[in-house]
């Protein structure tokens, strides 16, 4: 596995792998690799000739007050983990290198007002940050397959209407959430969960499952599936919601009722905490 923290070193190395007739499959990540991470690798590594990985925790995707310092890292742990996936070329620029005209970067990427819904709401500027270091890094990798977690499903929404919308060079490949064995969807961030935070954190998977019961007994009026989603958060007295919404995949909006198929949505602090979670229903679409 090849290591690169320079932009045009990353850039010069996908194209040759292009030129030498390879497939580029590409897997954006901030690191602190786990379960679900390794999924998305593993799906580029059967799809793609030439798997490339990015490792960056984008500040600008961080509000001001968010756990930007705090977010865990293990730069070496990270590299083998990688390398057991049979990841090509790992790439782990520092900030210059992602912004080369200073930070904050003087022209960002606006994700219009789906990016100040839901996350958008509660984190402001996040899709923006989200949406400008995509761009940044698909540029370098140029034509590609990208993979994404559909655990993070507005930003999969997001990203992907952004490469439709300015016909970047990349199709998005979505990959299912993975799950701890409780239904907590796995998270770089659960590592901030204290023994009973980590108990209480299983509320959103509880709150999801509830959400896909009710819709499996023929439930669509979504306001009651939302009512219930809450109602189980707030039964965990570590649990603060932020949000539950069910809204329709394909534009994003609350849907009242219910579509076919429909996507609930959950947003909740653990202590200090914030998780999100989502499920397809009916699951599996
Ligand atoms: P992150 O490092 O949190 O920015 O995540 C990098 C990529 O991994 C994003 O596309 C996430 O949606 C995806 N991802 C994170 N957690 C999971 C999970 N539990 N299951 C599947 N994909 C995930």
């Amino acid at each position: 596995m090849e290591m690169i923290e320079k932009a045009v070193d990353a850039r010069d190395a996908c194209e040759s792998a292009r030129a030498d007739g390879l497939d580029v499959g590409f897997v954006p990540t901030m690191g602190y690799l786990h379960d679900g991470h390794l999924s998305l690798l593993r799906k580029a590594r059967e799809e793609a000739d030439f798997v490339v990985a990015s490792i960056f925790v984008n500040p600008l995707q961080f509000g001001d007050g968010e756990d930007l310092d705090a977010y865990p890292r293990d730069g070496v742990n990270d590299s083998f983990q990688a390398e057991a996936e049979g990841v090509d070329l790992l790439f782990t620029p520092a900030v210059e290198e992602m912004y080369p005209d200073g930070y904050p970067p003087p022209m960002t990427i606006d994700p219009g007002p789906d990016g100040d819904r839901f996350e958008g709401a509660s984190r402001s500027g996040h899709f923006r940050g989200v949406l400008t270091v995509v761009t940044r890094l698909v540029d370098l990798v140029g034509h590609s397959r990208a993979y994404f977690g559909e655990k993070d499903a507005q930003q999969l929404f997001l990203v992907r209407r952004m490469a439709n919308e300015l016909a970047i060079p990349v199709e998005i490949v979505s990959c299912p959430t993975v799950r701890e064995a409780d239904g907590l969807a796995m998270s770089s961030r659960n590592a901030y969960l204290s023994p009973p935070e980590r108990e209480a954190a299983v509320c959103l998977f509880r709150a999801l499952s509830a959400a896909r019961d009710l819709y499996a007994d023929g439930e669509r009026n979504s306001a009651r599936i939302q009512d219930e989603m809450s109602r189980q958060i707030g039964a965990e007295p570590l649990a603060t919601i932020d949000y539950s919404a069910v809204v329709d995949p394909a534009t994003f909006d609350l849907a009242d009722p219910a579509p076919d198929p429909a996507l609930a949505l959950v947003a909740a602090r653990i202590g200090r905490t914030r998780l999100i979670d989502n499920l397809p229903l009916p699951p599996g679409v």
